[in-house]
């Protein structure tokens, strides 16, 4: 069984095309610049990486560019549509409208249509790469959605609540959603398999640190507390994102700088995190090289952040009473070895033991143990794989057809 696994931005689109027989990748790649006058287009199959400039002026021509690199040419991974079984969509926001992945129908367009005011800049995207993917691919292929915040929904009402007005919640539903759910999803199952136990038995803190970074923590398979809010801003600081503050530190710079709704979501989202601190660096390795150079911006933007990760793990450790494992992950969290170092050093309190020599190890893709064999916590790198957990549910929902 092949699956296509779609992930739908609104000017991009990036796919994967699964053989699930082996979950092996057949093909990847990504339709960028959609609705530019000149698209950028690359696919990888075994015979190598190939790219083109073409334009896609909607997400229809680009699945229309997809479809045709996996039927014909240098490109060609398989001999006609028919061989992809499904298809399964990456969607940011399921609200408390969707607990699980789910089978494309009107109705379910509709929801997630509903919840655009909660993810302006992903849902609408999503919704037109569903009818892109449709009208390229026909209405017969399965479709289904796999929701970014899911795995969260069990989060009970005390993690998920925020201390204002109740009536809020009841208008505009705002609360705690969480995101990166399948990434916490996957490496918290993979976790446990390393480990040899059933999740049920376990308490784990997830770190999915990227460019968006968020912390989780699962109590026998299930959230109970993540990091991130209503959006990816909640948190601690990200590449520009400033993760949470003092709410006031909001209304005070409205005030004195007389900045917009608009505007201060474009400074907190955009220009803030180790950016906003180092003035210069959003990546992760920029940082840690200016760091070490001696930039005292930088030192304190990369100090910020290990702080920050470790009061939210501190927090997870207290919200399930005992921890069994910590995982790593995201382009940050696979690669950054000096802060792994930092972040298991500062947990030798609670009998983290670490192994230096499997931190260097741990890096591009490979994951490792961090912690020594007398550790009384496990600490992992697992590096993440959200396009197989939607091709997993894809095929799941797709079988029971
Ligand atoms: P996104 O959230 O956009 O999916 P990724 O998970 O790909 O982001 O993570 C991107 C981050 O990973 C960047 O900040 C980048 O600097 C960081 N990163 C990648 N390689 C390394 C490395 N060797 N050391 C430290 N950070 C790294």
């Amino acid at each position: 069984m092949k699956i296509l696994v779609i992930n739908a931005g609104s000017s991009s689109l990036k796919f994967q095309l699964i053989d699930m027989n082996g979950e092996v990748v057949i093909a990847k790649g990504t339709c960028g610049r959609v609705g530019a006058e000149i698209g950028e287009f690359d696919i990888k199959t075994e015979k190598g990486k190939f790219e083109k400039e073409v334009a896609m002026p909607d997400h229809t021509a680009a699945f229309q560019v997809v479809k045709e690199a996996l039927i014909s040419g240098e490109t060609k991974v398989i001999d006609s549509l028919d061989e992809i079984s499904a298809i399964g969509h990456r969607v940011v926001q399921g609200g408390s409208i969707f607990k699980e992945s789910t089978l494309v129908t009107d109705e379910v367009i509709e929801g997630i249509k509903s919840l655009c005011d909660l993810a302006p800049l992903h849902n609408p995207a999503h919704i037109q790469g569903i009818n892109a993917c449709m009208d390229v691919f026909g209405k017969d292929v399965p479709e289904v959605v796999v929701f970014d915040n899911a795995f969260h929904s069990t989060m009970p009402e005390e993690a998920y609540m925020f201390g204002i007005p109740y009536e809020y919640y009841e208008k505009y539903k705002i609360r705690r959603y969480g995101f990166h759910g399948t990434s916490h999803r996957y490496v918290s199952a993979e976790c446990a398999k390393i480990m040899g136990k059933d999740i049920k038995d376990l308490k784990i803190i997830t770190c999915h640190l990227g460019n968006g970074s968020s912390i989780t923590a699962v109590k026998g398979g299930k959230v109970i507390d993540t990091s991130m809010g209503l959006t990816p801003l909640d948190g601690f600081i990200m590449g520009t994102r400033s993760g949470n503050l003092d709410p006031s530190v909001v209304t005070f710079l409205q005030e004195k700088e007389g900045w917009t709704p608009a505007e201060t979501s474009n400074i907190l989202n955009k220009k803030s995190g180790v950016f906003g601190i180092s003035g210069k660096y959003s990546d992760d390795r920029d940082i840690l090289k200016a760091a070490a150079e001696g930039d005292a911006r930088a030192e304190l933007a990369k100090k910020m952040l290990w702080y920050q990760i470790r009061k939210y793990i501190g927090q997870y450790i207290a919200a399930m009473q005992g921890v069994d494992a910590i995982v790593f992950t995201g382009g940050i969290g696979e690669n950054s070895q000096p802060l792994r170092q930092n972040i298991c050093e500062s947990f030798g309190y609670i009998g983290v033991t670490f192994n230096a020599e499997e931190n260097t190890k741990a890096i591009k893709g490979k994951g490792g143990e961090l912690s020594g064999p007398d550790s009384k916590v496990k600490v992992y790198v697992i590096p993440t794989n959200e396009e197989l957990m939607i091709a997993r549910d894809t095929k799941e929902i797709a079988e029971k057809l």
